[in-house]
């Protein structure tokens, strides 16, 4: 069976998402005034660097300035509040207290500009140049466009009178791109000392995604309902050192050598979780034939299925606990034997596992008592679920269709990371999903030279959040958008 999912499921390989539909030259009416402030916010260096010292917090705090400055109404209104000096949290206070809030989550940090690609910039990355229906420079796509398009949204509905019967909260980490720990993480020990319980999370993660899957002809928006975790084990293995010209029988490099061969040749088993499936049915419900066949009669052709999406990279990352080497440490001299040999393995764990059953998989497999396993770095737990049917995930459905019409909407695995992980306490109902329309050339700009936004992707950010807070903090419009659900016939969000 050819793998028709394929296309589609390597773009979320990728950990974030961008736009830029082919462009035409604009006209300058559509240099809008949000168009102005996504420009000016690219000029404010705000780069993450993994050596805190070398941030250059000025930097941030110059934005903070500037966005007071440039959304006037939203800092009269909304509670601002600075978290770890350069984190914001916007507070608007809905009407009804009964509700649970609402976060919307992006950052202000952006990764650097590499020495290396400096050269390949056509606009310099972080003047704002706005040319050929595009501004250009670095977070154009990762992320500042999310948190200009946010806030305009919420500064035009103030204009406009609108006032949220649910709670909102614009949280803005400083350091998501080296983790989030100082931002996001601060910003969750300040809501859980609030005793805030959430309704959802909208963070960024998956996106629209166009011309990718081979037969379908609409482009798909791709919710990222669950995220897989992440985990670093350092594998050690002590020997007694000496001259290699007479080495022992096995020396520490030969052990460890050994011990990654054979969690190579035993991976973890192939498992569909929950999203995945949820994935595949609502695809093949589109494609139709022996696809939707064989997703209709899962149970006899689970074999199959897991056999076809194990056979490419991006697929079978989708399906199991993946791991992978990445650091290796032995030696100094060409005659010496090493005392110790040490690697990292990189793992990637599927739902439903955790760290102990990684650990205890990776021993198994290893069998050697000589290869010390330990954990190395900071443990990410995979995400709970996200459930699908409910009135939050219809009103997120509901705005994309609003904003971009005619797409098919279909939640999907997360396999990257975002600020999303560090509020897992406050709410079950996360959604990973950014406002942007990617094909395979422009999804390749992310972090790389050459990021820009197109202006018409952008303003389309800024209708999906202003639809996205209606749909959501409006409790006559969740109640209406149930309500139309239940006159069409309970559509199943895997019957589109
Ligand atoms: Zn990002």
């Amino acid at each position: 069976m050819k793998n028709p999912f394929l296309p589609i499921l390597c773009f979320s390989t990728m950990l974030n998402f961008t736009n830029a539909s082919a462009g035409e030259v604009p006209d300058t009416t559509s240099l809008t005034p949000a168009v102005q402030k996504l420009s000016r916010a690219v000029t404010f260096e705000t780069v993450s660097t993994v050596n805190k010292d070398d941030f250059r917090y000025e930097e941030f705090l110059k934005l903070h300035d500037y966005l007071e400055q440039a959304f006037p109404l939203l800092h009269d209104r909304l509670q601002k509040t600075v978290i770890n000096e350069y984190s914001l949290l916007f507070t608007w206070q809905g009407n009804n207290p009964d509700l649970k809030p609402i976060l919307l989550s992006a950052h202000l940090d952006v990764v650097p500009v590499e020495k290396a690609s400096e050269d390949d910039w056509k606009e310099h990355p972080y003047k704002g140049i706005i040319k050929e229906g595009y501004v250009w420079g670095r977070g154009t796509m990762d992320d500042k466009y999310r948190v200009i398009a946010m806030m305009e949204a919420v500064e035009q509905q103030l204009e406009q009178g609108y006032a949220p019967d649910r709670t909102i909260y614009l949280a803005f980490g400083h350091d998501e791109e080296v983790g989030g720990y100082a931002g996001a993480g601060k910003i969750n020990e300040y809501l859980e000392e609030q005793g805030v319980q959430l309704e959802a999370i909208f963070d960024e993660g998956l996106a629209v995604a166009e011309d990718v899957v081979p037969g379908l002809k609409d482009p798909v928006a791709l919710i990222g309902t669950a995220a897989k975790g992440n985990i670093n084990l350092k594998l050690t293995v002590q020997g007694v050192g000496g001259h290699s010209s007479a080495p022992p029988k096995e020396t520490p490099i030969y052990v460890l050598s050994r011990a990654l061969t054979r969690l190579h040749n035993k991976p973890f088993k192939p498992r569909m979780i929950p999203t995945t499936k949820e994935t595949l049915n609502t695809l093949a419900g589109e494609l139709g034939g022996k696809y939707k066949f064989a997703m209709r009669h899962y149970g006899l052709f689970k074999g199959k299925v897991l056999k076809m999406l194990a056979k490419d990279q991006a697929t079978n990352a989708l399906i199991r606990t993946i791991m992978s080497p990445t650091v290796m440490e032995a030696g100094e001299k060409y005659n010496v034997l090493p005392r110790e040999a040490s690697a990292i393995v990189n793992i990637r764990i599927l739902n439903g596992e955790d760290r102990e059953s990684v650990i205890a998989h990776v021993r198994k497999v290893v069998r050697d008592e000589r290869v010390n396993v330990e954990v190395h770095g900071v443990y990410t737990p995979p995400s709970q679920i996200t459930e699908t049917n409910t009135a939050v995930y219809k009103a997120l459905k509901a705005s994309i269709h609003e904003t971009y019409p005619g797409v098919m909407v279909v939640p999907a695995l997360f396999p990257g990371s975002s600020d999303a992980k560090h509020y897992t306490n406050l709410t079950d109902n996360i959604f990973r999903f950014a406002p942007q329309v990617v094909n395979r050339e422009n999804a390749k700009l992310v972090h790389n030279a050459n990021e820009r936004m197109s202006v018409e992707g952008f303003h389309q950010a800024i209708t999906f959040y202003d639809s996205l807070i209606r749909n959501t903090c409006g409790l006559v419009e969740t109640d209406a958008l149930v309500q139309q659900e239940e006159e069409e016939g309970g559509l199943g969000v895997t019957g589109e």
